[in-house]
């Protein structure tokens, strides 16, 4: 009744839905000015924390267009243009240039939207008083919704402002992370380390190596063992270069599987045929030349029965 007290208050998201709303029209405005008048809406959608509006153009943006559709929308806003909404006819609509949605019936009375000469639109929804109030605008996502259909993704408002304040706290948080004012230069100093470290791992297992002596056998040099380190087909011909008559097979784990390869040098053994009998124990296949065979294992458990099986095999071909 008379002379109650009431309370009024803003509906502060009512406020940011304005202004994502408001900022679709400059959007719409700004995609026709950069990418052409070909562009209509093909849908529409708003909140207080993100816009989203899909339109007609055959194909995706370019970054440098995303960025200058951006840039139109924000300077419009900087020039803190005064929205106005006007009740018409619409054949006088239509002489105002009003951008009008294809397909939509409209009344004989209609509302038409303008933003100084940045846009003019039929629309029945509810705006800022001056497109200042939009604050920042940016662009967060172009993608594809359909053939001939795109989406932009954008943000204004607060929240513009909380997503740039995230960015500076992440960056802050990479900046110390990397130890270095400019992340960049850390990472690339990181880089840096890395490829030092990878240089003196390798340049460790070379000088871990292991020495192959070779057992004789019908004189012939057998070197049949499992490696830790190194590659073992470099070690296969480090081992033929040193020493003649040598049969020579090699395991290494790699993870659960293991690498086998072997060679043989003046001897009667065909290296293809030794490894097919015994990678099959390690529950893998391969095969190669009589001189140099390679081939890959599922179980590194039996790696001492592959070594047994190879050894017996010499003993039976040479
Ligand atoms: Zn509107």
């Amino acid at each position: 009744s008379v002379g109650d007290e009431v309370e009024a208050v803003v509906d502060k998201s009512r406020a940011e839905v304005e202004k994502h709303h408001s900022a679709t029209h400059l959007l719409h405005a700004g995609l026709r000015e950069v990418l052409g008048a070909h562009i209509a809406q093909a849908g529409s959608l708003n909140d207080d924390k993100r816009l989203r509006f899909d339109f007609s153009h055959p194909q995706a943006m370019s970054a440098e267009e995303i960025a200058k559709v951006e840039a139109w929308v924000n300077e419009k806003i900087s020039r803190a243009i005064q929205a106005k909404t006007d009740v018409m006819s619409i054949e006088e609509a239509k002489k105002t240039g009003a951008m009008a949605l294809f397909g939509e019936k409209y009344g004989d009375e209609v509302r038409v939207v303008s933003m100084g000469d940045a846009s003019v639109e039929l629309c029945g929804g509810t705006h800022v008083n001056n497109v200042s109030q939009i604050g920042l605008f940016m662009i967060t996502k172009e993608s594809g919704v359909s053939a001939g259909v795109r989406r932009i993704e954008a943000i204004c408002g607060n929240a513009a402002i909380e997503a740039v304040k995230t960015l500076r706290d992440e960056l802050n948080e990479v900046k110390a992370e990397v130890k270095n004012v400019n992340p960049l230069v850390g990472i690339a100093k990181l880089k840096e380390q890395i490829k030092t470290l990878k240089t003196e791992v390798a340049t460790a297992q070379t000088a871990t190596k292991k020495e192959l002596t070779p057992t004789m056998l019908k004189e012939v040099n057998v070197i049949v063992e499992e490696v830790d380190t190194g590659d073992i087909k470099t070690l296969i011909d480090e081992a033929k270069n040193k020493y003649p008559n040598v049969a020579i097979m090699l395991f290494q784990k790699k993870g659960d599987k293991v690498m086998i390869a072997c060679g043989s040098k003046e001897t009667p053994i065909k290296a293809g045929d030794w490894i097919k009998q015994i990678a099959p124990i390690l529950g893998g296949g391969g095969g190669g030349r009589p001189d140099f065979a390679q081939a890959g294992g599922k179980d590194a458990s039996k790696i001492p029965e592959a070594t047994q099986k190879a050894l017996a095999y010499l003993e039976e071909n040479l």
